[in-house]
């Protein structure tokens, strides 16, 4: 009885989906199709392809049917994520009209589709200098998060790769702190990324204890479950499937099941296997909360 009651309870409680695409031809009604073959409740995906500005048109109609069908299987559109594409670089003040104008389109987009959180990386300042590169984060988003704005821009956790800012609760802190609608502001952590970024996932209690401290642990709206082909502090960013790189199943099963997550939609953007989506068998064994040894081989059937 104890059992079963803490088995459903887990299940309805968690809300975990992957990365899946929106392609031009069913769009949102692609996105969520490919969600339910996972046995997922939420989704991430691009608009468009995340190095280029070719977008199409937003389809009412796809809007509707997909929301349609997201109702009949319970996933909660407030649940659903968008990833802004990595060629705003709003660190950058180079390209600072097109960054600005490119986002702000692009929340345009999220809002017509009504989805709430948009994850954005930080954005790399390619040699200015981390406080320039913060400054310019901070202007670009106070010009594209406007006062009728619905949308909650969720900063990205970065490994720190090359330039990369974001890559501790100091510098995301920093960011929040210059955003005039602090209520339009939110922040995605990736476990891959702080993993490189060198954060200990072996005691990620200790990690929020310390994200709750230097921001605020209200501001945490989207968690990427990724596990890592490289060492803590490598720097790196390059994704492993759950349970086979080097933060290992039982720290990425406690961080998914951690108390203070509850209600935070988990996404994976783990890799694919041979051109085979691993999703619908790594949502499986996170639910199971048991590693599956022949995880790979099942993918590729
Ligand atoms: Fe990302
Ligand atoms: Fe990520
Ligand atoms: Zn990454």
């Amino acid at each position: 009885m104890l059992f079963w009651y803490t088995y459903c309870g887990d299940y309805m409680d968690l809300i975990i989906g992957s990365h899946v695409s929106f392609n031009k031809d069913e769009q949102l009604l692609a996105s969520v199709k490919e969600t339910l073959n996972y046995n997922a409740n939420t989704f991430m995906f691009y608009t468009g392809a995340p190095q280029n500005t070719i977008r199409v048109k937003i389809n009412d109609d796809l809007t509707k049917k997909a929301k349609q069908l997201m109702e009949e299987n319970g996933i909660d559109i407030k649940n659903v994520v968008v990833h802004a594409p990595y060629i705003i670089n709003l660190a950058n003040s180079a390209n600072f009209d097109f960054n600005v104008r490119f986002l702000k389109e692009e929340i345009k987009r999220v809002e017509t589709l009504g989805i709430e959180k948009l994850v954005l990386h930080p954005g790399s300042h390619v040699g200015l200098g981390i406080d320039e590169g913060i400054k310019n984060i901070i202007s670009s988003l106070n010009m594209a998060i406007e006062d009728d704005t619905k949308v909650i821009v969720c900063l990205e956790t970065m490994a720190g790769k090359g330039t990369e800012l974001g890559k501790n609760f100091e510098e995301i802190k920093k960011i929040i702190e210059g955003v005039k609608k602090k209520d339009k502001i939110g922040v995605c952590m990736d476990t891959c990324h702080l993993n490189d970024a060198g954060y200990d996932l072996t005691n990620f209690d200790n990690i929020l204890d310390e994200f709750d401290k230097k921001v605020g642990l209200n501001y945490l709206k989207v968690i990427h479950i990724n596990d890592s082909k490289n060492i803590i502090n490598s720097h790196k960013d390059r994704h492993e499937n759950i349970g086979i790189g080097t933060i290992g199943f039982e720290n990425l099963i406690k961080i998914i099941y951690n108390n203070k997550l509850k209600g935070i939609p988990k996404i994976l953007e783990t890799p694919y296997v041979e051109g085979n989506p691993p999703y619908k068998q790594e949502i499986e064994m996170i639910r199971k909360k048991e590693f599956n040894k022949n995880l790979i081989q099942d993918i590729l059937e």
